[in-house]
């Protein structure tokens, strides 16, 4: 029997009854003669409240120990709704990733998958069962506990169905599919029948949550057919992600992220000669520390200075302070100045390859709306620029005004708007 994965977010899971919402929702597959195994994510707000319980004790715990506290929320789902399921009358079973064999590096908080075992899932599948798998976690070669990254059940799920060869995998989460921008940001976001890989996954890195840029990748890596859809209205075929070669493109622009989890850092007056960038990065790689936007300043003639400023997590700014004196004596640079007021906001679209004037559309919507622009980085699909963190939302609703990203209809969003 053809194999289907797929996923449900923790908002499709938050309580009794969105579990029973969701067992309907498989069965409803099984009935269309297919296997399948359902990949869930912690219920609700769980991650957010185990992060939140191990902060009360440290702002910096130890990562093997937060895993260790992490996995146990999607522990909690695939009980449920593998319960959930057997009540109703699908026979079911429910797997931890060790069960399973899904196998990562040995890097805790943020593991890639390696290799996942399918021995197990497939004897169940055989059995008429559906196979509950919990997203999120892994194991490493000598059984210590990982996860994947905030998000990163959408991943579990489309390498689980690359190790199936399924013939699809569904993210079901709690908007209709993937949209021109965060309907929470602008409720008149347009929802795309279809958007490339190439372009969700530049929206997904930008800071767009609703994919995981690593299941992205993965789906792209092993030819993994990919929908986005709605846990609520099933019959909705959501969006569907496709290559670019496949897409007719007719605008510049396909969406709109903006992404607040990052701070910029400057390091002010280092030298400006051969290897000050080189010994800064590599400190900071050997220290795990992911560097984002990077600009160097031109050089001042008078002290052959200059300032490099680069953005990082939020998340890594405890461990980046720990290394503030170093860095400091290293580079002898003057001083080190941290911005926490930033947002990331971008425009991405496989149309704007070779058509000038998309950069200043976008540099003049944000100054028609009083926006100062801290950096900017650009690729061959995208334009990125930090601005204060207030003025994210207007920004990101002036661009998909500018843009036309915008439809007729109000997005149905479930939960609560942010601020
Ligand atoms: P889940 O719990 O199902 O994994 P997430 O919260 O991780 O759900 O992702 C879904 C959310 O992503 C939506 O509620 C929406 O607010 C947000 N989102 C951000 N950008 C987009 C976009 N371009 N299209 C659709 N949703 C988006
Ligand atoms: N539960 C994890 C998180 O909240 C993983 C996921 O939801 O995909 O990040
Ligand atoms: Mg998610």
């Amino acid at each position: 029997m053809p194999i289907v994965v797929q996923k449900y977010g923790g908002t499709s899971l938050a309580d009794a009854e969105k579990i029973k919402r969701v067992a309907k929702s498989v069965m409803k597959e099984v009935e269309k003669g297919n296997s399948v195994v359902t990949v869930v994510s912690a219920m609700g707000h769980t991650t957010d409240y185990l992060i939140k319980m191990a902060h009360e004790l440290t702002m910096t715990p130890d990562s093997r120990e937060m895993d260790m506290l992490l996995s146990t929320g999607e522990g909690i789902s695939i009980a449920m709704l593998a319960m959930a399921l057997k009540s109703m009358g699908q026979d079911a079973i429910s797997f931890n990733a060790m069960q399973v064999g899904i196998m990562t590096e040995k890097t805790h908080s943020n593991a890639r998958i390696v290799k996942i075992h399918t021995e197990k899932i497939k004897k169940q599948l055989e059995k008429g069962r559906v196979v509950v798998v919990a997203g999120f976690q892994g194991i490493t070669e000598d059984n210590e506990i990982t996860t994947l990254g905030r998000g990163g059940s959408d991943t579990s799920a489309v390498a689980i169905a690359g190790a199936l060869n399924a013939i699809r995998c569904d993210i079901y989460t709690d908007v209709e599919g993937v949209y021109t921008t965060d309907p929470r940001i602008v409720p008149k976001a347009e929802k795309l029948e279809k958007i490339s890989y190439e372009e969700i996954l530049e929206l997904a890195r930008l800071g767009a949550n609703v994919l995981h840029p690593r299941a992205v990748e993965t789906a792209l890596q092993y030819n993994v057919p990919l929908r986005v859809r709605s846990t609520f209205k099933t019959d909705d075929l959501g969006t569907l992600i496709i290559g670019v070669n496949d897409m007719e493109i007719y605008k510049p622009v396909t969406g709109v992220a903006a992404d607040t989890s990052q701070v910029r850092v400057v390091i002010c007056d280092v030298q400006d000669k051969p290897g000050t960038a080189g010994k800064l990065f590599s400190l900071l790689a050997d220290n795990n520390l992911s560097v984002d936007m990077i600009i160097q300043s031109y050089a001042r003639s008078s002290n052959n200075t200059n300032d490099i400023a680069f953005t990082i997590d939020t998340g890594d700014l405890a461990k980046f302070e720990s290394l503030k004196e170093t860095i400091l004596e290293n580079l002898t640079a003057s001083n080190i100045y941290i911005d926490e007021n930033i947002a990331k906001v971008s425009i991405v679209g496989a149309g704007m390859i070779d058509r000038p004037g998309i950069a200043a559309s976008m540099f003049k919507t944000l100054t028609n709306e009083n926006i100062n622009i801290k950096m900017i980085s650009t690729s061959e699909i995208k334009i990125s620029c930090l601005v204060n963190k207030e003025d994210a939302k207007k920004a990101v609703q002036a661009l998909c005004k500018t843009f036309e990203l915008e439809c007729d209809t109000i997005a149905e969003v479930k939960g609560t708007l942010p601020d």
